[in-house]
């Protein structure tokens, strides 16, 4: 082998722990400071800590649009990307959160339901602090009123997304690229009705992590950080993005709460094992057959909205089954 060749191996070698380390990550907060809803809330010297992480860590907090541009166009995520995106448009945002993101020069995406500013609900932020929002960030749409769109006909939906498009036009001249299903919640229906718009990325709100090369476009994931979690932070840190998983049972969501037999498939057929999340009951290790994960689970589920999970070693997969 040359000399040169040899070299290059070994660098690479030397250098693979961190080519290995992660994929792009992003986020989503919803309040600040606002002790009230703890399964939604941050406070800002958690989400300072977080932001000093970064720092500390060389993490390069981009804007998610740069994330978005790299999956249209079948590319790898940088593994120390990282974009903030906060859901809802909370008041607490303008009055907590945003000087937290002013202070570090962090990019952030904002997404609305625009009902709750449009109606001036007293807990959200108006058209006029959204305009001031918009000096530091982006402001992208998350649905006219925040309902539940897989509980929606067609032309309800399109109402919907119609109103509320109109209303960012109207106050803020703008036209949104990105879009954040409400509750997260969608199926291949939902799906089909976005089509007919053109937005550039459509996001859930799922833990993982974004590979570029293999993510879906119309479901890129993000993880929720809320409370005082540091912890899971630097955790969702290292997550990567298991591509090529086949959810195929359950897809919809059981009527009798009961998860009876999980289906996965994986394109990665040396797989041997992984582990399977279902929500209110953690994770199980099954095995994996020629790529083929088929497990008589026997789970039972509380909430309305679950998730199913596959992770293999570090690299993780979330879908979500509504009521
Ligand atoms: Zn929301």
């Amino acid at each position: 082998m040359p000399k040169m060749t040899k070299l290059l191996l070994l660098l690479l070698l030397l250098l693979s722990p961190y080519l290995l380390f992660a994929d792009g990550h992003i986020f989503v907060y919803h309040r600040f400071d606002d002790s009230r809803y703890p399964t939604t809330n941050i406070s800002t010297k958690e989400l300072r800590k977080e932001f000093n992480y970064l720092k500390k860590h060389n993490y390069k907090v981009v804007p998610l649009i740069d994330i978005v541009n790299k999956v249209n166009k079948g590319e790898a995520v940088p593994s120390k990307w990282v974009a903030f995106s906060i859901d809802d448009g909370f008041k607490s945002f303008y009055t907590h959160g945003l000087s937290v993101f002013k202070e570090y020069n962090f990019p952030f995406t904002l997404f609305i339901a625009v009902k709750f500013t449009e109606k001036k609900y007293k807990d959200y932020v108006s058209w006029k602090q959204l305009q001031t929002i918009a000096k530091y960030g982006t402001i992208e749409f998350h649905s006219y009123g925040h309902g539940h769109y897989g509980q929606m006909n067609d032309a309800k939906i399109k109402a919907d997304i119609d109103k509320g498009l109109a209303l960012m036009k109207k106050h803020l001249n703008y036209e949104p690229n990105l879009f954040v299903y409400p509750y997260g919640e969608y199926d291949s229906r939902v799906e089909k009705v976005l089509e007919n718009y053109n937005f550039k990325a459509v996001f859930n709100q799922n833990i993982g992590a974004v590979n570029g090369v293999c993510s879906d476009i119309k479901d890129i994931d993000r993880s929720a950080v809320v409370g005082s979690n540091a912890h899971d932070f630097k955790l969702y840190l290292k997550f990567k993005e298991l591509c090529g998983v086949h959810f195929q049972q359950p897809i919809i969501y059981p009527k009798n709460k009961i998860v009876k037999r999980v289906e996965v498939t994986l394109d990665d057929k040396t797989i041997k094992s992984a582990d399977i999340f279902i929500s209110n009951n953690g994770w199980t290790k099954v095995k994996v057959n020629n790529g083929k994960i088929i497990w008589n689970a026997n789970k039972h589920i509380k909430l309305n909205r679950i998730k199913i999970g596959v992770k293999v070693k570090s690299k993780i997969k979330l879908m979500v089954l509504s009521k």
